[in-house]
């Protein structure tokens, strides 16, 4: 894992809800109770998501719907994407595509483009908080932010997973510390625990720590690509204070795009409004759309419409698919041709003939298809037979805080889970720039910074 945290990653299917931080949560809800206000979720509820583990994908949506509950301002909005962007820039992301569904909620005061500015005004202040003071990471456990509750270590505590009657929804990561030592038999998905503690010994690199995670620590500069971040991002090519061994001379560090999601309970014309929407931003990072949102839900020629528009706006397209059996689903969206995928976890032998013909990028999220039961086990996981075909995968969290899980675990336990030797993991990283929907420029900027920090590794 730690070898892991030390490579330059790219994270391209993130959901900002799922990846909030338990501990954000606890604190808006104790906000909102000191302002005296009737709480929008109850005591178990809240310990639904801050004990994390193993839950169905329709649990896994009775559970967004319980986050959204309670994030229902642009200020909790705002600081939930900023801690995400910070989450991922302590573990070594480099390239960031986070997405997340504009909401329009009148009761609130909140429209789809109010929503989407509080969060692209969070990336802008994490962005901005990055350059000022980057994290200083001399170990691993530095790596992670230091104001982050562990929310793997509390997710995968074998007392909490599946436990409720005895969650503790403010644990902190001390007293997560000790998920390592799961008993057999404890533990809600013993494969997923196994494999955990598997990835906690990945050794990867001889070196014993690279020139940049030195005693001095990780500085970590930021900058965002748009526009609007132009005054946070001011300072762009300025370095931290310290030293910055892992960037050239004004090079950005993190990069940070949105995408902006349709979710599948939307109708054609809340879907539109998405992709003008996401189109409008295009200035300010929106970088492509998504479809989203529970699978059991709505159907494909709802939203066909505005994927179109949104294709016809410069826009790039991913889509959720095959997270549950629906074979003419994911048929119609392989024949419409996304510029990626997502899951596709529950493919036909003619489907995944045809996906990989189609040679469409794949993010593939072990943990959350494992947790998630969309997937019996990790080394069943449909990852193995695409890497064999050489078919373009990238390693994802799609939600961090809701599988307590980080983009550096995701690539220890795909380590562990198929064998993969550093070269392999290295090879992973830097494929993973090729199907980012950067510009070509920064594509390029992302290979030389890929290349360079993987040849201090190797
Ligand atoms: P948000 O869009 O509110 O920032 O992030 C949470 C939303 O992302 C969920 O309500 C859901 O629509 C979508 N989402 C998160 N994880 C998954 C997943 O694993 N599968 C699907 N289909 N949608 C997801």
């Amino acid at each position: 894992l730690r070898a892991c945290q030390r490579l330059p990653k790219i994270e391209l299917h993130a959901h900002l809800n799922g990846s909030v931080r338990p501990q954000t949560i606890k604190d808006i809800l104790d906000e909102r109770s000191r302002a005296g206000e009737a709480l929008p979720v109850t005591e178990q509820e809240l310990a639904d998501i801050t004990v994390g583990g193993e839950r169905s994908l329709r649990d896994c949506f009775r559970l967004f719907d319980v986050i959204h509950a309670v994030t229902t301002t642009h200020a909790a909005i705002s600081r939930i994407a900023a801690e995400v962007v910070r989450d991922f820039a302590a573990d070594r992301v480099v390239y960031l595509e986070l997405r997340t569904t504009p909401k329009a909620r009148p009761e609130y005061g909140m429209t789809k483009e109010s929503y989407t500015q509080a969060v692209l005004d969070g990336i802008d202040a994490a962005l901005a908080q990055l350059r000022a003071a980057p994290p200083r990471a001399a170990s691993q456990q530095q790596l992670l932010p230091a104001d982050a509750p562990a929310a793997a270590a509390v997710a995968l505590s074998p007392a909490a997973a599946g436990s409720t009657a005895s969650a503790e929804p403010g644990r902190q990561a001390g007293a997560g510390a000790g998920a390592g030592g799961q008993g057999a038999g404890e533990v809600a998905s013993p494969s997923h625990a196994q494999m955990v503690a598997a990835s906690e010994g990945v050794v990867l690199s001889p070196r014993a720590a690279p020139s940049h995670a030195s005693a001095a620590g990780v500085d970590v500069a930021a900058s965002v690509s748009s526009g609007t971040s132009a005054a946070a991002a001011a300072g762009a090519g300025a370095k931290g204070p310290g030293t910055m061994a892992e960037s050239g001379p004004g090079e950005d560090v993190i990069t940070v795009k949105l995408l902006l999601s349709i979710d599948r309970r939307e109708d054609a014309a809340a879907a539109l409004e998405t992709v003008q929407l996401a189109a409008r931003l295009q200035s300010r990072g929106v970088v492509g759309v998504d479809l989203s949102g529970n699978p059991y839900v709505g159907a494909w020629s709802q939203w066909e419409g505005a994927l179109g528009a949104a294709r016809a706006a410069g826009l790039r397209v991913t889509l959720h698919a095959g997270e549950v059996v629906a074979p003419q689903e994911v048929a119609a969206m392989l024949a419409w041709r996304p510029e990626r995928l997502g899951h596709c976890c529950c493919l036909d032998a003619e489907l995944a003939a045809q996906l990989k013909s189609s040679a469409i990028p794949l993010e593939l999220c072990l943990t959350s298809n494992v947790l998630t039961q969309s997937v019996p086990s990790y080394p069943e996981h449909h990852f193995a037979e695409l890497y064999a075909a050489g078919h373009p995968v990238v390693l994802c969290t799609d939600d961090s805080g809701v599988f307590g899980t980080t983009l550096s675990r995701e690539y220890a336990i795909a380590a562990a889970a198929f064998k993969l030797p550093v070269s392999a993991l290295h090879e992973l990283a830097r494929q993973a720039v090729e199907y980012t929907f950067a510009s070509a420029a920064e594509k390029e900027r992302l290979r030389r910074l890929v290349a360079r920090e993987l040849a201090e590794l190797e």
